[in-house]
């Protein structure tokens, strides 16, 4: 075996159906007396009443998707100004994204009420925009302190929402598994988060009540996101990074681009891939995730979510100009096939 650094975070998980009615006593056990509750302008109904009970000192439900840094200011004042010890964030990456930001210049605990599978409440990356660009970085002060995952919060989530979603926790777990700074821990629970995963999301699609499938499902994306915390992300991300600074959906863009760079790195990282074909049940990884996502029933084309063929080309430049460590050398002609790939949505051979 060879040597590796193994990183364990602190967060404590309540997990279950349910779960969502110890959030007082979570936010007791944090000492907390005055939360600051975070939320999207949709969702603002289902968090009042979920949050009944809690030391309420303010609320904060125009939470939009990236961080764009005026609302995060506006968050964070907002904080300051009501002397809030603690924010519940309840919703998917762009909620627990908020109250990151705020941890991240005030120290604040977070306690998050994940209802999507972004993975983002295990993970000490934290994200804002300005200008179209996003900038992220890693800091421990922004790691939820304790989360509660309540698969009942999410069986509303829409069944096109909760496949995208899904699938941008798989893209963790796969970049997880041939990462350079990977380790056997991380190795076990993104081999276990995809499994997980790929069993539950066809299920949900076909029945989105179906609470045990829903559970499976929280329960993968929580190791995604435990495996991106501490380990680089690579060519898949970079690629995925760069779409969305040009305006493309976040989760929607992983579904689509992550065949086609699994493609890529195939014989490069051939442990990896035979990790990912045993946690799916299938041969050939490629083949293995888009035969699963044509089963449920996404975007399957770049060209379907707003990429113009004309960018192509300035996308795969950004990309290789800068790469992440990738198991295989990132090229310019390559790479720029892939996104044509991607953007026609072919099925990679
Ligand atoms: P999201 O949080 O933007 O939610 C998508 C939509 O679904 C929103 O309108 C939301 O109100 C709605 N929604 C959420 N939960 C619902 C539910 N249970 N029922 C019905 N509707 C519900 O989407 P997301 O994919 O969870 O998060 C994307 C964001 O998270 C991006 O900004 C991404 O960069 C970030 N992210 C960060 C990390 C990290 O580690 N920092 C990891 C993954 C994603």
């Amino acid at each position: 075996m060879r040597a590796f650094v193994y990183n364990g975070l602190p967060s404590r998980v309540v997990f279950g159906p349910g779960a969502v009615a110890q959030l007082p006593a979570e936010v007791a056990r944090l000492g907390a007396k005055r939360v600051l509750l975070l939320s999207t302008p949709g969702r603002a109904g289902m968090v009042a009443a979920v949050s009944k009970n809690l030391p309420i000192a303010g609320v904060f439900d125009k939470v939009v998707m990236h961080t764009p840094l005026e609302a995060a200011n506006e968050a964070r004042e907002l904080a300051t100004k009501l002397n809030a010890d603690c924010c519940v964030t309840v919703g998917g990456g762009s909620t627990i994204g908020f109250g990151k930001v705020i941890a991240l210049t005030s120290g604040l605990p977070v306690l998050a009420v994940p209802t999507t599978y972004s993975g983002s409440e295990m993970t000490t990356i934290w994200g804002m925009s300005e200008n179209n660009t996003k900038k992220t970085g890693r800091d421990p002060k922004v790691l939820p302190r304790t989360v509660i995952y309540d698969p009942e919060l999410t069986l509303d989530l829409p069944p096109a929402v909760s496949a995208a979603s899904g699938m941008n926790a798989i893209a963790h777990c796969v970049e997880a598994l041939y990462a350079h700074d990977g380790n056997p821990i991380i190795s076990l629970m993104a081999e276990e988060g995809i499994r997980a995963l790929s069993k539950a999301l066809p299920s949900i699609i076909r029945n989105p009540k179906d609470l045990e499938s829903r559970a499976e499902a929280l329960y993968g994306a929580w190791l995604a996101g435990a495996t991106i915390s501490t380990t680089s992300v690579a060519l898949h991300h970079k690629l995925c990074h760069v779409l969305g600074g040009l305006g493309l959906p976040h989760a929607e863009t992983h579904a689509i681009v992550l065949p086609h760079a699994v493609r890529y790195n195939y014989d490069a990282a051939r442990e990896a891939m035979a990790r990912v074909e045993r946690a799916i049940g299938a041969p050939l990884a490629f083949q293995a995730i888009y035969e699963l996502e044509a089963k449920l029933a996404i975007p399957m084309k770049l060209s379907e979510i707003g990429m113009k063929a004309a960018d192509l080309e300035r996308a795969a430049r950004i990309a290789t100009e800068a790469p992440y460590p990738n198991p295989r050398k990132v090229e310019y002609a390559p790479v720029l096939e892939l996104l044509r790939n991607a953007h026609e949505g072919r099925r990679p051979s």
